[in-house]
């Protein structure tokens, strides 16, 4: 069996959202995807002054429930991410481990008072996760503002890049993937 990166729903989210995330890895990674038993709302994890959840502590119990063998580990959620020293993360991963987790939350048009617009929520949801899974095979940040593996801190940065790595990175993603 060829491995796989499992997809991990987290609390409330919709299942069409996760489908067509692991068709978008898939297609653009040639990365295969199979869906995880989703998780409970990580009540652990919340911080009733930020009213957010503390990204590095659900990274840490993915961490403890990675299944062996796999390419990846990616947890999906709706709730609102933060890690202590910034407003707010789309997403966090190990760098070189296997888990990685990203947020829908701060990607929704909805919340910037623009019209529900699904195509774009999930041209911004691949992004963000093929992102995150670079840095989980070990890709640092791209200075091509083009590129996926650009460092995003606010949407205007997501929506600028291009749906794909850049060759450079793309080539890095394909060693790290065949040393795996
Ligand atoms: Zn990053
Ligand atoms: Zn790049």
């Amino acid at each position: 069996m060829s491995k796989c990166v499992f997809i991990c729903p987290i609390g409330i989210i919709a299942s069409d959202i996760i489908d067509r995330l692991m068709a978008c890895v898939e297609e653009r990674c040639g990365i295969n995807c199979e869906i995880y038993p989703p998780m409970e709302t990580p009540r652990y994890a919340y911080d009733d002054r930020r009213f957010q959840y503390d990204s590095k502590m659900i990274l840490k119990q993915m961490i403890k429930q990675c299944p062996p063998h796999n390419l990846g580990f990616m947890g999906v959620t709706a709730l609102d991410l933060f890690v202590p020293i910034l407003k707010y993360v789309y997403g966090l991963s190990q760098l070189d481990g296997r888990c990685s987790l990203i947020s829908t939350y701060r990607l929704d048009p909805a919340l910037y008072g623009e019209p529900p617009d699904s195509d774009l929520l999930m041209s911004r949801i691949g992004k963000t996760a093929i992102h995150e899974l670079g840095h989980s095979f070990g890709l640092t940040h791209c200075r091509n503002p083009r590129c996926i593996m650009f460092a995003s801190t606010k949407i205007e940065h997501t929506d600028f890049k291009q749906p794909t790595l850049c060759s450079t990175c793309l080539e890095v993603l394909k060693w790290k993937i065949k040393m795996m």
